[in-house]
């Protein structure tokens, strides 16, 4: 059977590149090699984990803030089994969901190991052992990230784990012990912490989220200390040892002093690396980064004229927006179209309570690059809608170009802030000054004035209510 595009992996790049291929007249086929699509995001990622998040939070605010708001009900519990479940049930749902968006847009959907044979043509090995090869005019690879390791660790999938098995653990952990202060370490930790296990984040570097503005740090490191997860930065991990049911986590410190951590669970977040295992990708000679990433040009093509790679493999942010984004970009190109991505605006978005979200540049990197700039910040604390559901901690911080006033980054922690980011990367899309956000009017009360207010901020340094 021969395909105008043949796309490799159906996580948020692949499917969403199959179906604007297809509305753009292609015909096009996908292959999975998990019987249910989606990838990463969809079973073991983004879905999953913030169906977790929600479920803890719920539980959370009903121990924690319901009698601050008058309501008192007997003692929460939770069933653990039951939150699991309904997490497999949003998962499935949405996996569901993309199978129809496949038939829906006349997708041909092949499920098994999907492998070069040459540039054009692709061999899906199957489960029952059977085999088909189908050709294509061009071939994108999406076959995204696996979870990265260090070479001392073997993860034993029981309690010494990464985040596929934190999210369906056989119960809380008394001690969870987090090797890695990232998103998905943070994210992960507060989802048991917020379920009443002991949680310590151990962190190589000295912050927490050391992509983010320190400020962005600083304040979800405080926020979380007061919700009582213990942190260890500046912590180098030697050994992660199991003895029976009991983890022991050694790391040395700045001093070089040895710390011991024991716990019965260790989840691994020290980050994801791209995943090509299987591919064949030497029989159609694509090459691969020092990295292990597959090397693409601007337009995402790799060194082989018809053959192209997105999201998680290629270089840039393990996020599953910007693996869908450049699966638009390179099916609309290979439809003739000028499509369009903008690096500087993919959002960076942390789930937990409160969220983190940023756009744009770090107050460290305009630095670095010698930017001049001027900062503007706002409390959460100072706005009424924030009082008014309780949620009082973070901040926003707009940061705008010293001379022309253009927006440069936006930077938030608070309720609500993983949907509020979309205003600044809109802003900044259309390189808006930062009076020009200051002078939209603001519904009220909303979190989204302190958008407006540090706006104002940084663009005549006069908020109005702070
Ligand atoms: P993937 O989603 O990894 O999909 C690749 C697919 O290719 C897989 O289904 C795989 O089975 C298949 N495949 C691989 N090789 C082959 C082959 N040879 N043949 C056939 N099929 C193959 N990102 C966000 O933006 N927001 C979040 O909130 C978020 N939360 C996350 C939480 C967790 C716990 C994790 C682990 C990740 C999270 N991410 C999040 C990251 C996000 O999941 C990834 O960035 C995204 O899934 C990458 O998409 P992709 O299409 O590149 O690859």
């Amino acid at each position: 059977m021969k395909y105008d595009i043949i796309v490799i992996g159906s996580g948020p790049g692949g499917y969403i590149a199959a179906i604007r291929a297809s509305q753009l007249g292609k015909k096009v086929a996908i292959i999975e090699k998990y019987a249910t699509l989606g990838g990463t995001c969809s079973n073991v990622g983004c879905i999953p984990s913030k169906a977790l998040l929600d479920s803890s939070h719920h539980y959370y605010d009903a121990v924690h803030h319901f009698e601050e708001h008058g309501i008192s009900i007997q003692k929460p519990s939770f069933d653990f089994t039951k939150m699991i479940e309904r997490k497999a049930n949003v998962v499935e749902t949405t996996t569901g969901g993309i199978k129809y968006l496949m038939d829906k847009n006349d997708i041909a959907v092949f499920e098994g190991l999907g492998s070069f044979e040459d540039a054009t043509h692709i061999k899906v090995s199957k489960n029952d052992g059977s085999s088909e090869v189908i050709e294509g005019t061009n071939i994108i690879i999406a076959t995204g990230s696996k979870p990265a390791t260090l070479p001392f660790i073997s993860i034993d999938k029981e309690r010494i784990i990464t985040s596929t098995e934190a999210l369906k653990l056989p119960e809380v952990p008394k001690h969870l012990i987090v090797i890695g202060g990232g998103v998905i370490g943070l994210e992960l930790g507060s989802v048991y912490c917020r379920l009443g296990a002991e949680v310590t984040v151990v962190e190589y570097m000295d912050k927490i989220v050391p992509g983010m503005d320190a400020d962005v740090s600083k304040e979800l490191q405080k926020v979380f200390k007061k919700q009582g997860i213990k942190f260890a930065t500046s912590h180098k991990v030697t050994s992660v040892q199991r003895d029976g049911d009991t983890i022991v986590v050694k790391a040395t410190d700045k001093k070089d002093r040895e710390i011991e951590f024991s716990g019965d669970y260790c989840l691994v977040a020290v980050g994801r690396k791209p995943y090509t295992e299987g591919l064949g990708l030497e029989k159609a000679g694509v090459k691969v980064t020092e990295r292990g990433r597959i090397d693409v040009n601007d337009h995402l093509q790799t060194n082989i004229k018809n053959i192209y790679a997105i999201g998680d493999v290629v270089k840039g942010a393990m996020l599953a927006h910007k693996a869908e984004e450049e699966g638009v970009v390179v099916a609309e190109y290979l439809a003739g179209e000028k499509p369009h991505i903008n690096y500087n605006l993919i959002p960076g978005i942390v789930y937990t309570w409160p969220e983190a979200a940023a756009v744009g540049k770090t107050e460290e990197e305009l630095k670095e690059a010698k930017i001049e700039y001027k900062a503007g910040k706002f409390s959460m604390r100072a706005l009424g809608r924030s009082r008014a559901s309780g949620d009082i901690d973070g901040f926003v911080k707009v940061l705008a170009d010293k001379n022309t006033d253009e927006i440069l980054g936006v930077h938030m922690v608070g309720a609500r802030v993983a949907d509020l980011i979309m205003e600044a990367a809109v802003a900044m899309e259309f390189r808006a000054s930062a009076e020009d956000l200051a002078r939209i009017c603001h519904g009220h009360p909303t979190y989204s004035e302190a958008v407006k207010e540090a706006a104002k901020a940084a663009w005549d340094g006069k908020p109005l209510n702070a």
